[in-house]
């Protein structure tokens, strides 16, 4: 039966410090957060995991708090908790617009940007803001934290650097000066997995602008070659260009790689000529 959960194993930690040495001597275990994935691949038969560790009941991990210019956003911080956060909707406001698109309320209110990031599909629709807000992801395991910056943390295809006995406990974002862009294309407002996906950084002043794509590549990219041909003040045509050869889409069931390369460009267009509405 697909969905079956007999014969799987549970440990509820109480405290961080027990997750994470039950992590490391009782493992290999896979952390649950709000299982909105987890629960699909159990449904789907895909999850093959027999020990778990429920991460539900460590409030600590769902702290939002600031330390000079950095914002932290613990790891269990759902999509409503950032939604309804004045300091989240304040300094990062492109994290507020992705949340507000994830599923509905439902999986806004179980959803963790934890699991979003561990999870790693190039879909996510947080993704693109945390790497064009150059974040810090903060993992830890019994032998101390460490911090890896975003760009690092992808090694493939859902693939990521996190090692079987960490765990993420929070993202941290620098200040971000200028203006913030998000904009998630799907079929429809709610509930779909996006086709494309950008969020941008717009400095002003002539700086160059951090522009993330997700869904045209197996990780959510960031575009340096867009991100310079704008910067050193080409026209937008031939940025538009340049990120043509930045990105490499696929073909799937949710698009066609043609149409997601025409809807990147086109989203390319609508940050750049947004510049005026700051
Ligand atoms: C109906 C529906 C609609 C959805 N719509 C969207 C959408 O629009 N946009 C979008 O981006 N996503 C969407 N999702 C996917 C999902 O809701 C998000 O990816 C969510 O953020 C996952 O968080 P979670 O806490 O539920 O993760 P879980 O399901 O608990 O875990 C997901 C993965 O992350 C790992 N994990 C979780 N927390 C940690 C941690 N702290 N440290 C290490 N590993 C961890 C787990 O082991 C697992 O591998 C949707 C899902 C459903 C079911």
């Amino acid at each position: 039966m697909p969905g079956s959960v007999a014969n799987r194993r549970l440990l509820a930690p109480r405290t961080l410090r027990d997750a994470l040495r039950m992590l490391d001597a009782e493992g290999p275990l896979t952390p649950m957060a709000g299982c909105t994935d987890l629960y699909v691949a159990l449904n789907a038969g895909a999850l093959k995991d027999t020990a778990f560790l429920n991460l539900w009941q460590l409030d600590t991990l769902r702290a939002i708090t600031t330390r000079g210019p950095v914002l932290s956003i613990g790891a269990l911080c759902t999509y409503t908790d950032l939604i309804s956060s004045r300091i989240v909707r304040s300094r990062v406001p492109m994290l507020v617009a992705a949340a507000k698109e994830v599923g509905g309320p439902q999986i806004q209110n179980r959803g963790t940007i934890g699991g979003n990031i561990a999870n790693g599909s190039p879909a996510g629709d947080t993704l693109p803001v945390l790497a064009a807000a150059d974040a810090v992801v903060v993992a830890a395991s019994v032998q101390g934290q460490r911090r890896v910056p975003f760009a690092e943390f992808y090694t493939g295809y859902r693939r990521t650097s996190l090692r079987r006995d960490e765990l993420i406990v929070a993202v941290e974002l620098p200040a971000i000066a200028g203006r913030q862009w998000f904009r998630k294309v799907g079929t429809r407002a709610a509930q779909a997995i996006s086709k494309v996906v950008m969020a941008g950084v717009d400095p002003g002043r002539g700086q160059a602008p951090r522009i993330a794509l997700g869904s045209v590549a197996p990780t959510v990219v960031r575009l340096p070659g867009t991100e310079a041909a704008l910067g050193s003040g080409a026209a937008l045509t031939e940025a538009q260009r340049v990120l043509l050869e930045e990105i490499v889409p696929v073909d799937d069931l949710r698009s066609t790689a043609e149409y997601r390369r025409r809807v990147a460009a086109n989203l390319l267009a609508s940050f750049w000529n947004d510049r005026g509405r700051r």
